[in-house]
């Protein structure tokens, strides 16, 4: 089958353009797991079933604003990547004025501060550091977007834990769950199904019940380790944002840090360190982290702004990617979105957009007349095209991490020169920072860094930096 280029399907798959038709092809369509992967889902749904049910084991309807259980990597930072934002505001009409109301904050021009390697950067490199857009907190973001979702008519949730699918031959027919408050497994008939279980999916052993193989999966073990507190935050302060990435170097250790404001007048800080660099629990020891390893700014927050509940660390062993695209056999009616694909080193913050865009994806397939007696190798096609672009970007920086030993692309030495090269560029040159950016944000494809006439003048103004 002819297909576009990986950066055009990027494209169309990222636009912002709201659907306008709604096509109907389902009577029930069952989303598993109510988060950002799984309620995006069941707006795209919407369109195209009578019945969306979400069957998520916390119960959707009871949820606050707060942490919750489903989603314990909700207390640390999340950052919204401008392309995410772009796919909220096209599924939610109004959706960031909306959540600017509710009380999500825009951080004033000029008083965002930039650190590499230690360095003040005057001109700080578009990306997630320096993106214009709403932050929050995660559980903040997550309840504006499940008080949309649930709002749709037609999307009721059920409160239950999915135990497995429920099959007719090669067609996936519904999904086994265990209600809440319930010992008995029920099932749910569908004639679609969603996984969004996260990145703990045990999708592959429902499919091996069946005899169906399991997608194979990739990791890098990347052992990273988070620590994130909540300050409240002055009315006016000098400095509302600030990011610091300290590469490893000769006497440097990789770390990433940073605050940004939240709701609730508070700012949200993160120390992270690898392997065995690993931030605790203890506030003095947060503290005096902050003073020591990052830069004036982060230990400004930490030793003069009151903190506001406990420290709370977060440890991720690796990124992995589940290739669907690969398999040979796979039922009918059913695919997988968010992290139950594919999960990122989180600093790139990449996770929630790339579920956005899942979304999107699945939207393409929907309305591209599938054959639904067949399995959606559309839909995990332009997955790949998202999970690719994520994947490059993450992964490569990763690997220049002294303690990542591979997985490897081949052409690894020329690329890192070359990536290296357009990095210096980008301190220097607009056009160039503002590609880069596009690609960082998941506004763009990687291959958008790679056409002739970029390449040539990004190596040139990087080898001279
Ligand atoms: C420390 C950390 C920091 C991060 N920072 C960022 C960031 O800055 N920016 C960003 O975009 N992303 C970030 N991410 C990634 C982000 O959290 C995820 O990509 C995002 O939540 C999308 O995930 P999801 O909906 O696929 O899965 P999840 O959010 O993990 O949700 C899975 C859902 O499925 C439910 N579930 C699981 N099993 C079952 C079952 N059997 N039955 C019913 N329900 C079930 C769970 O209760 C949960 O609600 C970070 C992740 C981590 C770990």
């Amino acid at each position: 089958m002819w297909r576009m280029s990986a950066a055009r399907r990027f494209a169309v798959i990222s636009s912002s353009e709201s659907p306008k038709d709604q096509k109907a092809l389902f009577r029930r369509a069952v989303v598993v797991g109510g988060s950002v992967a799984g309620l995006m889902a069941a707006r795209v749904l919407s369109d195209h079933a009578e019945d969306v049910v979400v069957i998520e084991r916390d119960d959707l309807t009871a949820l606050g604003a707060g942490v919750r259980p489903g989603v314990p990597q909700g207390n640390q930072v999340h950052a919204l990547l401008p392309s995410g934002q772009r796919q909220l505001e096209r599924w939610f009409p109004g959706f960031v004025e909306e959540a600017l109301a509710e009380g999500a904050v825009t951080p004033p021009r000029g008083t965002n501060r930039f650190y590499l390697d230690g360095q003040l950067r005057q001109d700080p490199p578009s990306g997630p550091a320096a993106a214009q857009g709403i932050v929050s907190s995660r559980p903040f973001l997550e309840a504006l977007i499940r008080r949309r979702v649930l709002a749709i008519p037609n999307v009721r949730p059920v409160a239950g834990r999915a135990e497995g699918l429920l099959m007719d031959g090669d067609t996936v027919t519904g999904v086994r769950y265990v209600a809440e408050g319930d010992n008995t497994v029920t099932g749910q008939k569908a004639d679609f199904v969603v996984d969004a279980t996260g990145r703990s999916s045990r999708l592959g052993d429902w499919l091996d019940a069946y005899d169906f193989p399991k997608p194979p999966m990739r990791r890098m073990a990347i052992k990273l380790n988070y620590a994130t507190a909540l300050y409240r935050r002055p009315a006016d302060p000098d400095v509302w944002t600030c990011i610091s990435i300290a590469n490893p170097g000769p006497g440097r250790t990789a770390r990433i840090g940073g605050f940004t404001p939240i709701e609730g007048g508070r700012w949200t800080l993160l120390v992270s360190g690898y392997d065995a660099d690993r931030p605790g629990r203890d506030a003095d020891e947060f503290r005096e982290r902050c003073v020591r390893d990052f830069p004036p700014e982060f230990g400004e927050v930490a030793t003069k702004a009151a903190l506001e509940g406990e420290v709370h660390t977060y440890h991720q062993a690796d990124s992995r990617r589940r290739d669907f695209h690969r398999l040979r056999r796979f039922p009918a009616r059913l695919v997988a979105a968010g992290d139950a694909v594919a999960s990122f080193n989180p600093v790139y913050g990449q996770g929630m957009t790339s579920a956005m865009l899942h979304a999107s994806c699945l939207s393409e397939y929907l309305r591209g007349d599938p054959d639904l007696s067949r399995p959606a190798r559309a839909y995990f096609a332009d997955v790949k095209v998202v999970v690719d672009a994520a994947w490059q970007v993450s992964t490569m920086a990763d690997l220049a991490l002294p303690h990542v030993d591979g997985p490897y692309p081949a052409g690894y030495r020329a690329i890192r020169w070359a990536s290296g090269l357009i990095f210096k560029a980008s301190m220097r040159d607009q056009a160039v920072n503002h590609r880069l950016g596009q690609v960082t944000t998941m506004l763009a494809h990687p291959s958008a860094l790679t056409s002739p006439r970029f390449l040539v003048r990004a190596l040139s103004i990087g080898a001279r930096a």
